[in-house]
């Protein structure tokens, strides 16, 4: 053997070359947690939690009656509802006659399959915390998940992970939120905070809202510093919603 041969077999090398492979290697895998651009990790076997509303929830949606519920100008609610228990987005956004603070929220929404539609137009819907911070409802399964897909806080914060199941299928949203909180002379001094579960799995985690959602009531119709109601939106795409119910902090209820 040459003598080349026998320093590149030299013992004391073979760890630190498979050292440096498993570092490049971990690097180029690696899955991306919210920030950044790396590719989000995909998580499988998930399902929708069909929690039933705990005792001191208070229902806003039980499969027969929305009469939680009115359109953006104070109309009745023309969502269509279901012999399923379900109801289905129609004629217009709509918004709890009940406005909140700070809570827990339970939902479940079921994505129409449209292989014709593309990126935004593929069963969108969402669901706004105060009227003004969206968790978006898109088909997004198995994508590469950015800050405007299903699970994102639209424009502000990408999900962790993307856990989303395929359309047609029920899914469920458990969020957590605090609104924004301002100073006396009425400065914004911590954004709204939201954390979500998408079928049980976190994707996001304690993200600061820090701007309302382009498409959320408006600075007339409800003010940051004010509780404000939980809003449906209507995106134009026949989505599905079951099973919604709310747990506010505090005495904060109006
Ligand atoms: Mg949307």
């Amino acid at each position: 053997m040459k003598r080349k041969d026998k320093w590149l077999l030299r013992s004391s090398w073979v760890p630190a070359i498979i050292a440096a492979a498993a570092f490049f290697a971990g690097i180029f895998a690696a899955p991306c947690f919210g920030e950044g651009t790396g590719k989000l990790r995909q998580v499988t076997n998930v399902s929708s939690a069909n929690t039933k509303p705990p005792s001191d929830a208070i229902v806003l949606f039980d499969g027969k009656s929305t009469d939680a519920w009115t359109r953006m100008n104070g109309e009745r609610c023309r969502w269509e509802l279901l012999p399923t228990g379900a109801m289905r987005v129609r004629g217009g956004s709509i918004i709890t006659k009940q406005k909140f603070t700070d809570f827990q929220l339970h939902l479940e929404f079921k994505i129409p399959y449209m292989p014709e539609a593309k990126g935004q137009g593929r069963g969108n819907s969402g669901v706004y915390m105060q009227g003004l911070y969206e968790v978006q409802v898109l088909d997004s399964y198995g994508l590469d998940s950015k800050d405007n897909d299903c699970g994102g806080i639209y424009r502000v914060s990408r999900p962790m992970v993307n856990a989303c199941l395929k359309p047609a299928e029920w899914q469920s949203y458990d969020v957590l939120f605090h609104s924004p909180r301002f100073d006396e002379s009425g400065k914004m001094v911590k954004p709204a905070r939201i954390s979500v579960l998408q079928n049980g799995v976190w994707i996001q985690d304690n993200a600061e809202a820090w701007k309302r959602t382009t498409a959320s009531m408006n600075e007339k119709e409800q003010d940051e510093k004010e509780p404000g109601p939980i809003l449906l939106q209507d995106h134009g795409n026949p989505v599905q919603y079951r099973n919604i119910w709310i747990r506010p902090l505090g005495p904060t209820v109006r």
